[in-house]
């Protein structure tokens, strides 16, 4: 196996009173603050966000997704173009998933056997097969800060059916870490299991003996119930090391954000505030508006009146519902500047009060509030 370079990818847990922790992750494109959310940028884009924009939200981290830019335009075209940060302008830190999670998404239309998956593409219908190993490959070439390992993410209430999967996605971190060859890149090893407490433990316990810098807890937010999902993450502070990052990957509405980093994860990611946006509803911190409604016809206020982003800094509600009316494309991209800079605050404001040991009362209040329906 190798080594990391430590001098360019480091955590550190700086204030940890109970189970929410407050650290910094360093790495090669930058120091992100942890708790964070990252946003997504499936194509190498956030959708309809520029990266200037990302940065003035105070964005220091963003996910891509290793599926998609294999299909479309391909590792090799971004690689020759200087790696995913060069393509896109982003100088920041980015993670790209290992494409697992999509390709086992596609239903029917792929095989699953202990070497790899064989799938169509949903673009054109040709056939592929992915790997560990060539999960690795793809992720060297885009090139991102943090990478994944392949796994498999399968219906969280199937115990045999999980109990089989488990097997394989270990031997396939196994594998991605014989795979990997680049020293600048930290590979995060995933946690699966479903809904089951003993394979979450018995997946950590593998997974955490083959010493990743980070890991990853994969096959939750994919169906099962609310409490479910909390039980599982009861259980993380003691299951995995206090110090390496954990990255709760797919959550991100702001409940969840809350009762996540009080069981004590480090890192989010979640499509929710662009696709949001692109139905018209803006993400506050009492609730969600439809921008479409009416009764914002003629409001001058702003989405969010104590909201510092840029969106609530200039524009009206009245005016953007207006720009959706006319179709105008801009309200997608003002709609999403505001709802990616509520969750980033959102992080910020969790991150000050586990600082300032008033954790619990924050995300009391904050949950109270959150719960009034906003519109
Ligand atoms: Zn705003």
């Amino acid at each position: 196996m190798l080594s990391l370079n430590n001098q360019q990818f480091s955590f550190q847990v700086i204030s940890n009173k109970g189970k929410p922790r407050a650290g910094i992750l360093k790495t090669p494109h930058g120091d992100v603050q942890t708790p964070v959310f990252m946003p997504v940028g499936t194509q190498a884009t956030v959708k309809a966000i520029t990266p200037a924009q990302l940065d003035e939200i105070g964005v220091t981290i963003l996910l891509s997704n290793t599926y998609h830019l294999y299909l479309r335009p391909g590792a090799d075209i971004i690689s020759e173009l200087g790696g995913l940060h060069h393509f896109m302008h982003w100088d920041k830190a980015i993670l790209t998933d290992s494409g697992g999670f999509q390709v086992f998404s596609l239903g029917e239309t792929r095989k699953i056997n202990n070497d790899g998956v064989t799938f169509k593409s949903h673009l054109d219908g040709s056939l592929h097969h992915f790997t560990p190993e060539l999960a690795i490959q793809v992720q060297e070439k885009l090139g991102a800060d943090i990478i994944m390992t392949f796994d498999e993410c399968p219906d969280p209430h199937d115990l045999k059916y999980n109990m089989d999967a488990l097997k394989r996605t270990h031997l396939w971190a196994e594998r991605c870490l014989k795979a990997k060859t680049r020293t600048d890149q930290a590979l995060f090893g995933i946690i699966q299991g479903g809904i089951f407490p003993d394979l979450r433990e018995q997946s950590a316990e593998f997974i955490t003996s083959l010493n990743f810098p980070g890991y990853a807890i994969g096959g939750l937010s994919v169906g099962e119930t609310k409490s479910e999902m909390l039980a599982i993450l009861d259980g993380v502070d003691g299951w995995l090391p206090a110090d390496k990052p954990r990255y709760l990957m797919g959550v991100g509405t702001p409940q969840d954000l809350i009762e996540a980093v009080r069981r004590g994860i480090d890192m989010f990611d979640c499509v929710l505030p662009t696709r949001l946006a692109r139905h018209q509803a803006a993400q506050t911190f009492f609730g969600r508006i439809n921008l479409m409604n009416a009764v914002h016809a003629h409001d001058p206020n702003p989405i969010d009146i104590s909201c510092q982003c840029y969106t609530c800094q200039h524009f009206s509600r009245a005016y953007l519902r207006h720009l959706i009316v006319a179709k105008e494309m801009l309200a997608a991209t003002l709609i999403s500047i505001h709802n990616i800079f509520t969750l980033v605050e959102l992080m910020r404001r969790i991150r000050r009060s586990i600082l300032e040991n008033c954790f619990d009362q924050y995300a009391f209040e904050m949950t109270k509030l959150m719960e009034k329906p906003a519109d």
